[in-house]
């Protein structure tokens, strides 16, 4: 059985696509087959692995709601460079999700958060690791996102404005959870562009831990780092596999480790 991990976060700019590209990246590398779904317009994912988004003539969304356009979800799973690894890219296409989904809710779709989970349904299992990256906040996208999850990783920019946001984000997502009755954990919150150097980092490491209660803070935190900016831009591909020793693709190692992943 597939485990599938969405990556989330209340902010865009906050290392999602890059936390998830990486893991998916870290999964094949250890002879895992892997899947990265985009449902973010954005493409980052694609872009990450070299790819033009607006090339993909099929993607994600016509998995979700354009059922007809394709035989099975394998219509909009592509190759990348990298052994074992294989997208499902989201392009502007994405755009109209809501617009279509919410105006037709009657008669086409009854269950608007299922569209993902009952689209991959076919293939989910064809793959040890599926790895969903998201665009930022909470709606219909995300809320596909985490149907079709077990487990759902929340990314947290080391700051003190995201403290309160991504807390009530987990709430949600819990309440969800509870509403949808889904079988998914929430792994815990893992800090990102952490710099060790800046007091607002560390402060809001503390404050986020006397905050959050229950929920699993990774004791890994991923450093600030001007590698990942240039990375997927120079060689189409995800950092990790580009400088194996770097200390902030160590991060991504032990983070991997940390939270039992392979
Ligand atoms: P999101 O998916 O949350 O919008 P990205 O993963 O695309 O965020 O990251 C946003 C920008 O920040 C990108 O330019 C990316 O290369 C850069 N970035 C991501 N993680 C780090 C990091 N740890 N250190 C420095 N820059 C980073
Ligand atoms: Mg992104």
């Amino acid at each position: 059985m597939a485990v599938v991990i969405s990556v989330l976060a209340n902010k865009g700019g906050v290392g999602k696509t890059v936390t998830a590209t990486s893991i998916a990246a870290i999964l094949s590398q250890q002879s895992k087959k892997v899947l990265l779904i985009d449902v973010d317009h954005q493409g980052s994912a694609s872009l990450t692995f070299g790819f033009d988004p607006d090339k993909f003539k099929i993607t994600t969304f016509d998995v979700m709601v354009n059922k007809n356009k394709i035989k099975t979800a394998n219509a909009a799973i592509f190759t990348t460079e990298i052994e074992n690894l294989y997208i499902m890219p989201a392009n502007d296409d994405m755009t109209g999700l809501e617009f279509e989904v919410l105006t037709k809710l009657n008669e086409k779709y009854p269950n608007p958060f299922c569209l993902l989970r009952d689209g991959i349904a076919p293939i989910r299992d064809t793959y040890d690791y599926i790895v969903i990256d998201t665009p930022p906040s909470l709606g219909l996208a995300q809320g596909n996102a985490l149907v079709a999850s077990n487990k759902a990783l929340v990314v947290f920019q080391t700051d003190y404005l995201p403290i309160r946001s991504t807390l009530k984000m987990i709430e949600n997502i819990k309440m969800f959870i509870k509403h949808q009755k889904l079988d998914l954990e929430v792994m815990g919150i893992l800090g990102t562009m952490y710099d060790s150097r800046v007091r607002i980092c560390n402060q809001s490491i503390d404050e986020l831990k006397k905050t959050a209660n229950d929920i699993r803070l990774f004791k890994t935190l991923i450093p600030r780092t001007t590698l990942f900016s240039s990375m997927p831009a120079y060689y189409g591909k995800p950092a990790v596999l580009v400088e194996p020793n770097n200390h902030l693709v160590n991060a991504y190692y032990e983070f991997i480790k940390e939270a039992e992943l392979n």
